[in-house]
């Protein structure tokens, strides 16, 4: 008899990521003929805009379609250099760009490079699903730092002081955050600059949402507070989000010379290059005209005015107005507890699992973000499907006893 094969000792951490999970299960769901309306998974709904499509396609008829540099083809990494100054003010070279496999990949080359056993790392929570398991995947410990909907999930210096020890050696930013849209103040900001100053941390710093923010300003950022810190500073992009393109699988660092050289060691030896074709589309995408981004945003910024005021109209909900991304994220723990036909909603995922059954609505329970009084939607969808399916959750938590 055949033996069962063991897997590696680590797959018993990590679990697949929920968001992709929920969103498989809500088109097999539709696939089989039920009317889901999804409001899981984070991806823009519009069109990758047609210049940068044809680029894709050039490189191919080109022949365009072989391996590059591992980091990335130098013309893509002179444009995000050119776009970081332009945009942000930031002086990077070249050598000190990374093109990766998307903004997802990039962060698992950064925490291959950095970190290891006996590291820890401080992950603001609610935080995006991918990050605790890409910490653990490279042996080292994510310590959560918890952000509090009373202080619209900013970071305080008691909370921040909790998660520090002898042994850490980074935080992971996000904002605007995956998955509550909130935006960290300078002040916060700050406190973290000057205990990384203090302590020799590297800050990774995720901007992936960084053109979909709905106040006016500068969004706050932590080498705009602290310039002093940019040896340490990892800055973590990508073109999924600000260009509709998260099939192309884009993402780009930006880094101490080092370190993008170590995160490239790491490439080397696993995808050795993203995708020559994506790397021509996303040039398109960052030389090309700039205004793409800021029209995704004013249709992002419509439908989160309409679903928010729908969400704020069920009084057991409440729920922080994001700044920024295109999720909102309700605390719905006044229905825990509570029960329908027998059915007892205990938590986030008795409630996620509650709307799909119920109300054929997809969304991802807090849980998964680690916090599991909420639950995400996603509204970078239509408003067609967005009026439609605050209808059925209203209905839906309407029924709960
Ligand atoms: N960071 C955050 C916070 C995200 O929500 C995403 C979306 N998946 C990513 C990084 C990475 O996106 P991608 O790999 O598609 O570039
Ligand atoms: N970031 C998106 C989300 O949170 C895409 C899914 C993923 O990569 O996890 O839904």
């Amino acid at each position: 008899m055949s033996a069962v094969i063991q897997l590696a000792g680590r797959m018993g951490k990590i679990k697949p990521s929920p968001t992709l999970a929920v969103n498989a299960k809500a088109k097999a769901l539709k696939a089989s003929g039920a009317d889901v309306l999804n409001f899981s998974v984070g991806e823009p709904d519009f069109a990758t805009p047609a210049h940068v499509c044809a680029a894709g396609k050039a490189a191919i008829d080109e022949g365009f379609t072989r391996y590059t540099a591992v980091p990335g083809i130098p013309e893509l990494r002179e444009a995000v250099c050119a776009r970081l100054a332009q945009d942000k003010g930031w002086q990077y070279k070249p050598e000190q760009i990374q093109v990766s496999c998307g903004g997802k990949h990039g962060l698992y080359n950064m925490a291959q490079a950095m970190f290891g056993p006996g590291d820890e790392v401080i992950i603001p929570a609610p935080y995006w699903v991918s990050y605790p398991p890409i910490i653990e995947l490279a042996g080292a410990k994510p310590i959560f730092l918890p952000l509090s909907e009373k202080n619209n999930f900013d970071i305080t210096e008691a909370d921040l002081a909790g998660c520090v020890s002898e042994k850490t050696r980074g935080i992971i930013l996000n904002s605007p955050s995956n998955p509550t849209g909130a935006i960290f103040s300078a002040n916060a900001l700050g406190l973290v600059a000057e205990l990384a100053l203090a302590n020799g941390w590297v800050v990774i710093s995720d901007d992936i949402y960084d053109t979909i923010v709905y106040e006016g300003g500068k969004l706050p950022h932590i080498l705009d507070v602290a310039p002093e810190l940019k040896e340490q500073v990892i800055i973590l992009n990508g073109v999924s989000k600000s260009f509709a393109m998260t099939g192309w699988r884009i993402g780009y660092s930006a880094g101490p010379k080092h370190i993008i050289a170590a995160m490239n060691k790491i490439q080397s030896q696993s995808t050795s290059n993203a995708s020559s074709i994506s790397q021509k589309a996303a040039l398109a995408a960052l030389v090309g005209p700039q205004d793409f981004p800021g029209e995704m945003k004013k249709a992002f910024a419509k439908r989160l005015q309409f679903i928010l005021a729908e969400i704020n109209k069920i009084p057991e909900l409440t729920c922080v107005t994001p700044k920024g991304a295109f999720y909102v994220f309700p605390n719905f723990s006044n229905y825990f507890g509570r029960a329908y036909k027998g059915r007892k909603i205990k938590n986030s995922v008795d409630m996620s699992a509650y709307l799909l059954d119920e109300a054929l609505i997809a969304s991802v329970p807090g849980a998964a973000f680690g916090a599991d009084n909420f639950v995400r939607f996603s509204f970078a969808t239509s408003m067609e499907v967005i009026a439609a399916g605050m209808q059925r959750l209203q209905k839906a938590l309407s029924r709960i006893a």
